[in-house]
């Protein structure tokens, strides 16, 4: 076993363990009091799909002990997850419709999204594909969402056989995202079967890797791992970053490592609330990564999942700071601000000169078909 493997399995996924390091709030007591193992008690009032909990110490030791670090409150649940909210969902971008075979995605003509197993690092709690990603084998802890297993619980290689049938027919398909779950959760080799397979059917695609490993275990990447990704160029690496705490001289090396061996590396941020939804955190967070030679790719606004209307900063909010920013960073250093439009209108980046007509309490909206679509101001 790698060292990156055993650090894995040594991750943080209990409350007595998470107590030895720091004292619960109320809010997060409230969210273990539900787990017991084997399954969530009953309760009607839990609306939310539920995530289980893991953190890496790696992840802990730049985490403060104060209730609202800013890595606490991206890592450790509180009962706020409970909460549905009218305007939330589960899938609210409406993946299941686009979703030609099981764990391929296919709603944008020219990429496909392929998710590249159910595990991560860490689980996020403002997770927008909690519905799907989380492992209970990888915690031990009960996935509470019916139906989900059989839809991508087959080996990962004949899935991506399968999927590499489709996208020898679909030649519009120019570009390969494998995300999830973390792909670099995967060992070195199933990653190279997988990267073999696309290439095999379609030497032309350009591959994306969406992983947070880079932030949360860098031991994972180590220099066979970043050697073994450059043979594979064009590979594009897109990161998680949202907060500059983040950025370790661990997790900077790990991404130096990348960059030399030529895998561009570009980041997207979340936009959440106590984390990053301040001017000064999100200009530091730009020019951190620059430095770390990360371009700075989008900040989403969260989407309208179900459990995660605590963490998310309000649109109103995202408008007026990236004004603001837009003002002040260099065109590098300024993230496109784009939001998913609920109901499976896709991702658009949000106007800002004008920015969008409000009414009612809503912001309106329009894909690039003219559709119009409304979206909560202070949701
Ligand atoms: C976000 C996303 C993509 C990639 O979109 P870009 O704007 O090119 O980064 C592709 N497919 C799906 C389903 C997505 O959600
Ligand atoms: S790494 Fe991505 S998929 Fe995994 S829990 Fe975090 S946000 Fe969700």
């Amino acid at each position: 076993m790698e060292l990156w493997q055993q650090e894995w399995k040594d991750r943080i996924t209990r409350r007595a363990e998470l107590e030895r390091f720091l004292e619960l709030t109320p809010e997060e007591r409230a969210w273990f009091d539900r787990y017991e193992p084997g399954g969530w008690k009953a309760d009607p009032a839990f609306l939310a799909p539920f995530l289980p909990f893991a953190l890496t110490r790696s992840w802990l030791g730049r985490m403060g002990r104060q209730p609202d670090d800013p890595l606490r409150i991206q890592t450790v649940p509180r009962i706020a997850e409970a909460r549905q909210l009218p305007c939330e969902s589960s899938d609210p971008l409406f993946e299941a419709v686009h979703s030609p075979l099981p764990g391929l995605v296919h709603r944008y003509e020219d990429r496909v999204l392929f998710y590249a197993g159910r595990q991560c690092g860490l689980y996020c709690r403002y997770c927008f594909r909690r519905h799907l990603t989380a492992d209970p084998e990888a915690t031990g802890q009960p996935f509470a969402e019916p139906g989900v297993s059989d839809s991508i619980g087959r080996s990962i290689c004949d899935r991506a056989r399968e999927a590499s049938q489709y996208l020898k027919g679909h030649r519009e398909v120019k570009e390969l995202l494998l995300s999830g779950g973390d792909p670099l959760t995967l060992p070195d080799e199933t990653l190279t079967a997988l990267i073999e397979i696309f290439r095999a059917a379609r030497g032309d695609l350009i591959i994306r890797i969406g992983s947070r490993m880079p932030v949360v275990l860098p031991s994972r990447i180590t220099s066979p791992l970043a050697r073994l990704l450059g043979t594979y160029a064009p590979i594009y690496m897109i990161i998680q970053v949202n907060h500059p705490r983040e950025l370790s001289p661990e997790v900077v090396e790990a991404l130096q490592r990348l960059g030399r061996a030529g895998i561009p590396l570009l980041n997207q941020s979340v936009f959440l609330r106590g984390v990053n939804d301040s001017e000064g955190v999100l200009r530091d967070l730009s020019s951190s990564l620059l430095a770390a030679g990360v371009i700075p790719y989008y900040l989403f606004q969260g989407d309208l999942v179900a459990g995660t209307g605590h963490l998310r900063a309000p649109l109103s909010k995202g408008i007026s700071i990236m004004r603001a920013l837009r003002q002040r960073l260099s065109g590098l250093a300024t993230p496109r601000y784009a939001v998913d439009l609920p109901g499976g209108g896709g991702k658009i980046v949000v106007p800002l000169d004008p920015p969008p007509r409000l009414d009612g309490g809503n912001y309106h909206l329009t894909d690039p078909q003219g559709r119009e679509f409304s979206y909560p101001a202070e949701g």
